[in-house]
This record gives structure tokens, sequence and C-alpha cells, in this order.
């Protein structure tokens, strides 16, 4: 008996369903149901939320989030092997968990779900990054989701906390960053994990601003950074001088010398740079 509902321990689960973990499919399970309510924990009070979980395997973590009283998570999964086990926590839960077998690349979650919407998952790394780029670029803001508890690897976790100055510094710190809070909640080892991966892992927990910290054009914006961060060792004049012909002048209008670097250069500055380069 697991400490947080009647269902059968994973193992248990994983054994009865056959859930031999596929790489392909980024399969590191969470075993430990304490484990998996700590991380449903760190997504706030999911009491009046609506959740959604990518990639949810043998349903630890769906678990652990239903444990901790969230209203009702829609689950999406690929892997067809795991929605028997899935349909078991339904079954447990009756009303407040709908399973998806599909790619989360291509399901429209927003029809399944009911706001206030918070999305929790122990993400497959082969789709994280690009999940989270996605969830953090709609088309309006604020977006679809209050907050975002998710597991990466420890490397892209730093990624996305990082400050000026540092090596992991970049275009993902500058998109979470620009119009939410972003910071690390857990750090994970690889044994956490059955099988365990081959580097540390992090919990990022991220809660959507109202609006962006400094006023910029989400388009314009997203153009500098990637072309000062494609050359991140150049300076800003080089690096950037097919956006403007005018580029140093433009620089200087935001305040930012023209032989700085990317990595040295504050969220603030970037968004005043978008806004120059907005100009006519
Ligand atoms: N949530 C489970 C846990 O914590 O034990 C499993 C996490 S495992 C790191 C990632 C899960 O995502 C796997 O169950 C995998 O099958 C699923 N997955 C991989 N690619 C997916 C995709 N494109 N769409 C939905 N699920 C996917």
């Amino acid at each position: 008996m697991s400490g947080i509902d009647t269902l059968p321990p994973l193992r248990a689960v994983i054994a009865d369903h056959g859930l031999s973990a596929r790489k392909s499919l980024g399969q590191n399970f969470l075993l430990d149901l304490n484990l998996t309510a700590k991380i449903a924990r760190q997504a706030g009070d999911l009491s009046q939320c609506d959740v959604l979980e990518i990639g949810p395997g043998p349903g630890g973590l769906t678990r652990g989030l239903l444990a901790e009283g969230a209203r009702r998570v829609l689950a999406i999964e690929k892997d067809a092997r795991c929605i028997p086990a899935l349909e078991e926590i339904a079954a447990a839960y009756p009303g407040r968990l709908e399973i998806i077998n599909g790619d989360a690349l291509e399901v429209d979650p927003l029809a399944h779900l009911t706001p206030p919407i918070r999305v929790a998952a122990n993400l497959p790394y082969n789709i994280g990054t690009e999940l989270l780029v996605r969830w953090l670029t709609p088309e309006d803001w604020p977006p679809f989701w209050q907050s975002l508890t998710l597991m990466f690897q420890r490397e892209v976790a730093e990624r996305i906390v990082a400050a000026p100055g540092s090596k992991a510094y970049g275009r993902l710190a500058i998109l979470a960053q620009w119009r939410s809070s972003a910071r690390i909640v857990m750090s994970l080892p690889p044994e956490a994990f059955t099988p365990p991966p081959k580097v540390s892992s992090a919990v990022v927990h991220l809660e959507a601003l109202p609006g962006p910290r400094y006023p910029a054009d989400p388009a314009v914006l997203s153009r500098v950074v990637a072309a000062a961060f494609n050359q991140r060792r150049k300076m800003l004049r080089a690096a950037l001088k097919g956006l403007a012909p005018d580029i140093e002048d433009r620089l200087l209008a935001a305040g930012i010398a023209p032989t700085e670097r990317a990595e040295q250069v504050g969220l603030e500055q970037f968004c005043a740079l978008a806004r120059a380069l907005a100009r006519p």
C-alpha cells in the first residue's frame, strides 16, 4: 500500500502492466509516492484548479496531484501501454482524471480544461524545452496557465533561472523571466528515477505575471535575443548588425555599449533595445 492512496505500489503497477522503460520516450519513472506528492505540493493550491500533466507514465505524479487535492487532472500520455494503469487511477478518483492517449506536441488540451489551470509534469527530456518555449510564447498574455511546475535536467533548469553574467544565461532565461517568475524548487539525484538518467534533475516552478516586467514587442524581443545569443561571444554591434544598419545608435539609445556581449545584458536592457529597434 502506498502512503498517499489505496492503489498498488508503482513497482507492482509497472510489473503488472509490463511497463519496461523506453529510452526513445524519455521514460525515467518516479516510483516514490512521497516524492511525487512533494512535487505536487510545489505546484501550489490545486483544489480550485485543473491540472495539465504531460507524460504521466505509470502515474506516480498523477497520484501525487490527485492526493494533494487537484480539482481535476488532464493527463496526456503518448505510450499506449500506460493507459490501462492510468485508468485504474481514474477509477479510484471518479470524475477527476481525464486521460488522453496522444502526443503532447499535437493535442490541444484547452478544450479539455477549465481555468484556472496549472501545469505539472516530469517532462520527457526530448520535448521538454520545446513545450516550455511554446507555453512561454502564446499569442496573448496572460497565458492559459497560472503556473508551470516542471522537472528538467538540472542543466536546463539552470538555464531557465539564470542571471546575466553566467554561462547558463541566454534565450531561455529571458523568455522565462520576462513575463514569469521562475525558481528552482527541488533538486533530484539520478537515483530518484527508475531507470536512473545520466544527469541530475531539478523542478522549476514558474508563475505567470499579469504582464511583462518591461514593455517590448514579443516578436522583436525574440528576434533580438535569438540574434544576440546565436553569436554570444561576439560584441553586440557585430552579432546584431543584420537587424538594423544603424545598430550602434540603437544600442546606445537603449543604454547598451555596442562593445558589450549578450551574456552581460540584462532583461531590462534587452527590452529597451527591442523598443529602440521597433522605432522607425
Ligand atoms: N510522469 C511519470 C513519472 O514521473 O514517473 C513519467 C515521466 S517520464 C520522464 C516522461 C513520460 O512522457 C513518459 O511516460 C513518456 O511515455 C511520455 N512521453 C514521451 N513523449 C511524449 C509526448 N510527445 N507526448 C506525451 N507524452 C510523452
